[in-house]
C-alpha cells in the first residue's frame, strides 16, 4: 500500500494519519520534534527540519504524495518536493496563506470582501493617515496563530507603540469590526469538477483561541449559502487541490467578511470526525490522493469544544466526566506536557439540536474547569 508524507507531526497531522491508515495507506511524518503527537503513530517518523534537504529526498523517493498540516513549512520544500511527487496543497498556496499581506491582496484581488486593511512593512506606513482603520488590530503578518502577535490599537500612536513591541517586522493594520458571529467553511477540491462543501460551522473564540464550534452555525440559510459560494469561489481562484479552511467574520448587516484562510483541516472542522459522513482529514487523505471528495453531509448537530492545558492540574482532567455520556466523543492528542493555551484534545457533543447541544458542551466544559 502506497506511503503518504505530511511535513508537520501536530495534531492535525495525527488525526491526518489515523484518517489515512484506516484507509489502508502507510504514512511518513517529517518533524524534528521526537514527541510530536503524530510521529508516534507514523509508520515512519523523519526527525529533520522542513527544509533539510536530505530528509526532503527521502520524502520524495519513497512517497506517492505529500501533504502539511501547517502553513508555515517553508513554501520552498513544498516547491522541491513538487518536481517529483505530488503536493497539496501547492508552494503557491501555502505561500498565499502564510502571509497576511498576500493573502488579504490575493482575497479582494479575487473580487471578495476582507476587513479594510493596510500593510505597514515599515514604520513609516504608519504616517499615513489611519482614520479608516482605527479603532484597529495590528496583526503580525507571518506567523501568528491564536491570537498571538495581535495588538488592539486605538491611535495612531497606540499602532507606532505596537509595531515597536511586534518587533518592526511586517504587519497588518485591520480596522475592527462589530462582529454578529464568526463563521467558518471547510471544502475539499480534488479538481475544478469534483468540490465538496462542509456545513457552515459557528465558532466562539476564548483569548483570541477557537473556544467552541457550534454546527449547525445559527445564521440564515443565505448567509450559509453565501460563505460556502465565497469559499469555492476563492478555491477556484487560487486553482486549489486539497483542504480549505475559511474563517468569516458575520457583520450585523450579514455582508460576510473574510478573516484569512487555512490551507489545510482546521479546528474548527474537528465536528466533521463525528458528525458528518466523512472528517476533514479523510477529504485530505483523498484530495491528496486525487480520489473525489467524500460525501460532506451532516448526520447530527454537534458542538466541538476544545480542551486547553489551561484545565491540567496535577493530575490530568477527570475524562470519565466526558466518557460517561453516550452522546460525548472525547479526541486526546497525546501531547506530554499541558501549557495554559495549548490544544491539547477537544470533545464532540451530538444532540437532536444545536442549542441542546450548546448547553449539555457548556455544562461539561464548566464541570472540567472545576
Ligand atoms: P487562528 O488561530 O484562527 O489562526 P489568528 O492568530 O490568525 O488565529 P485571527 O483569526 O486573525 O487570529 O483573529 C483571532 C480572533 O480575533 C478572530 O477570530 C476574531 O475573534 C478576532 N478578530 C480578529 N480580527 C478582527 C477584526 N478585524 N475585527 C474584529 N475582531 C477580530
Ligand atoms: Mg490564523
Ligand atoms: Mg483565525
Amino acid at each position: 500500500n502506497a506511503m503518504l508524507g505530511i511535513l508537520g507531526g501536530g495534531q492535525l497531522g495525527r488525526m491526518f494519519t489515523m484518517a489515512a491508515r484506516a484507509m489502508g495507506y502507510r504514512v511518513t511524518v517529517l518533524d524534528p520534534d521526537a514527541d510530536s503527537p503524530a510521529g508516534g503513530l507514523a509508520d515512519v517518523h523523519i526527525r529533520a527540519a522542513y527544509d533539510e534537504r536530505a530528509a526532503l529526498d527521502r520524502l520524495a523517493e519513497t512517497c506517492a504524495a505529500v501533504t502539511t498540516e501547517f502553513e508555515n513549512v517553508p513554501a520552498d520544500s513544498l516547491g522541491y518536493l513538487a518536481q517529483r511527487v505530488r503536493v497539496s496543497p501547492s508552494a503557491e498556496s501555502v505561500s498565499i496563506a502564510q502571509d497576511r499581506i498576500a493573502e488579504k491582496r490575493y482575497i479582494s484581488g479575487a473580487g471578495l470582501q476582507v476587513a479594510p486593511f493596510l500593510a505597514i512593512e515599515g514604520a513609516g506606513d504608519l504616517d499615513r493617515n489611519l482614520e479608516g482603520h482605527l479603532p484597529g488590530i495590528l496583526k503580525l503578518a507571518r506567523l501568528g496563530y491564536d491570537g498571538k502577535g495581535q495588538v488592539r490599537v486605538k491611535t495612531a500612536e497606540e499602532a507606532k507603540a505596537a509595531f515597536a513591541e511586534l518587533g518592526g517586522k511586517s504587519c497588518v493594520l485591520e480596522r475592527q469590526l462589530n462582529l454578529k458571529a464568526e463563521i467558518s467553511v471547510i471544502i475539499a477540491r480534488s479538481s475544478p469538477t469534483e468540490v465538496a462543501c462542509f456545513p457552515v460551522a459557528e465558532n466562539q473564540h476564548e483569548s483570541g483561541i477557537l473556544d467552541v464550534s457550534i454546527v449547525p452555525a445559527r445564521v440564515t440559510p443565505a448567509v450559509a449559502a453565501h460563505a460556502q459560494e465565497m469559499a469555492l469561489k476563492l478555491a477556484q481562484a487560487m486553482d486549489y487541490i486539497g483542504v480549505l479552511a475559511v474563517e468569516f467574520f458575520v457583520p450585523d448587516d450579514d455582508d460576510l467578511v473574510i478573516n484569512e484562510i487555512a490551507p489545510r483541516p482546521h479546528n474548527s472542522g474537528h465536528y466533521t470526525l463525528d458528525a458528518c459522513a466523512a472528517s476533514q482529514f479523510e477529504q485530505q487523505v483523498r484530495t491528496l490522493c486525487g480520489l473525489p471528495p467524500a460525501d460532506t453531509r451532516l448526520l447530527s448537530p454537534v458542538v466541538m469544544v476544545n480542551l486547553l492545558g489551561d484545565i491540567w492540574r496535577d493530575d490530568e482532567p477527570a475524562w470519565d466526566k466526558l466518557l460517561s455520556q453516550p452522546n460525548v466523543k472525547l479526541h486526546l492528542y497525546g501531547k506530554k506536557t499541558a501549557r495554559i493555551g495549548r490544544k491539547m484534545g477537544h470533545f464532540n457533543v451530538l444532540a437532536d439540536d444545536a442549542e441542546t447541544a450548546l448547553s449539555q458542551a457548556l455544562e461539561l466544559k464548566q464541570m472540567l474547569h472545576a
